[in-house]
């Protein structure tokens, strides 16, 4: 099967951040062929060929920390205080079933979709199930298990999670879009041992991991009074910094901390969004992307930044960090598409395979549409990418080389099903939520 995208602009992000205006991207099954200026003669006899109308060709974006199976919990509790404790675990525990997790997960990659990501690290419970909603949709994920040490939906037993990802581990180890991952909570809610014992198993499976690191003000206290040292040390120390870690948020990192992340190749998960809305603070990405630390864009799950598609998070993405450093000139807007794209395909350890059009690379490419209004008139395509445009602007997905979304429809399935299904059980929480 090949699919040929033409009379669109080619926004490739090779290493040269090649563009092409009049451009075309040839897909041969799963893998992209040939990526440059229009040339006809390539295209093979009985190739679909897909109109891109003028707009934007460009690499699938890469969500690189999010929890899918949360967004029929959207809007609850969005300001109370200590929420994570007070309110969300104590949720999750009454609440989350592998029902639950399956239409949730699918109704958040219905959005995902629909906002042209095209891989997503994942980290939740009843991870399996979340990966058969990802096959369902044809989307590409890094699904991790999580492990701490209560009780979780998933498991009776504390640290139950080293046992439930042999489900994932036995269905999925060789699947096209799916990676298993081991996703220790947090550096508070695992004991030593366990963290070390996440790191040499790991290893063991040759399986990335997935992890929130620095994002509490009570983490980097209660790390210190325990450990004496902060929450990068710790992980440091229990081997997890490594080229298999991607670490969410670091937000509360020091030089020190930094150059632990860099030596050790550990990828970071930036989620500006949601790290705003909990007034959490600004982690220093761009310090560590102009390091050279891998570095991408998360949304965090849907309690936490609501909307699920990068596009919303780009334009944040730039301003805060223009406002922190009180220089208009530090994000330009090449450096968040990069961000979004290759950048979140480093700090997932994928780039090899995805982030970027380029011949041999896995067919995950996106059309952005030019056509609204706020989308006239471009001098700099990234700039109106970053500034401009919104997730309803993307119109066609593909992913594997399997066209997903084609002139807003999603094609591998029912949209209006998945939210029916949603609802009944959104109709259940709310009557439940008046004895929680
Ligand atoms: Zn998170």
């Amino acid at each position: 099967m090949s699919i040929v995208i033409n009379n669109g602009v080619v926004i490739t992000m090779d290493s040269i951040k090649s563009i092409f205006e009049k451009g075309m991207v040839l897909i041969k099954n799963d893998t992209i062929n040939y990526v440059g200026e229009e040339n006809i003669s390539l295209i093979p006899r009985g190739a679909k060929i897909i109109n891109a109308k003028g707009g934007i060709i460009m690499p699938g974006m890469i969500n690189t920390h999010t929890h899918i199976g949360m967004s029929l919990f959207r809007t609850l509790a969005d300001d109370t205080a200590d929420r994570l404790k007070k309110y969300l675990f104590p949720l999750e525990k009454k609440f989350v079933t592998p029902e639950l997790v399956y239409w949730a997960s699918l109704y958040s990659l219905t959005e995902m979709i629909e906002g042209g990501t095209t891989t997503f690290a994942d980290m939740y419970y009843f991870e399996d199930i979340v990966a058969d909603a990802a096959i369902k949709a044809g989307v590409r994920g890094i699904l991790g298990e999580s492990i701490l040490n209560f009780p979780a939906p998933d498991t009776q037993e504390p640290y139950g999670g080293f046992k439930y990802i042999e489900k994932l581990l036995k269905s999925y180890r060789k699947h096209p879009l799916i990676t298993p991952a081991l996703a220790p909570h947090a550096p508070y809610s695992l004991d030593f041992e366990n963290l070390k014992k996440t790191a040499a198993l790991a290893e063991e499976w040759d399986i990335p991991i997935l992890s929130h690191l620095s994002e509490m003000p009570f983490e980097i206290k209660q790390i210190e009074d325990e450990y004496g040292m902060s929450p990068v040390e710790l992980y440091f120390k229990a081997g997890l910094l490594s080229t298999r870690m991607t670490a969410a948020h670091c937000i509360y990192v020091d030089n020190k901390d930094i150059a632990l992340l860099k030596t050790s190749g550990t990828g970071v998960a930036h989620n500006v969004a949601a790290n705003l809305k909990g007034a959490k603070g600004i982690s220093p990405a761009l310090k560590m992307f102009d390091m050279g630390i891998p570095i991408g864009i998360g949304t965090d799950g849907p309690m936490s930044g609501n909307t699920m598609d990068l596009v919303n998070l780009l334009g944040y993405t730039a301003k805060i960090h223009k406002l922190d450093n009180k220089d208009r000139t530090v994000m330009p807007p090449t450096k968040v598409i990069e961000m979004a794209t290759i950048g979140g395909a480093r700090a997932l350890h994928i780039e090899d395979k995805t982030g970027s059009l380029v011949k041999g690379k896995k067919a995950d490419v996106i059309i952005v549409s030019t056509e609204s209004t706020a989308m006239f008139p471009i001098y700099d395509y990234y700039s109106a990418l970053v500034y401009c445009a919104s997730p309803r602007d993307v119109n066609t997905v593909i992913i594997n080389g399997d066209l997903i979304m084609e002139d807003r429809k999603i094609k591998t399935f029912n949209k209006k099903e998945t939210k029916a299904e949603a609802e009944k059980i959104v109709i259940n929480i709310k009557k439940e939520l008046g004895n929680f």
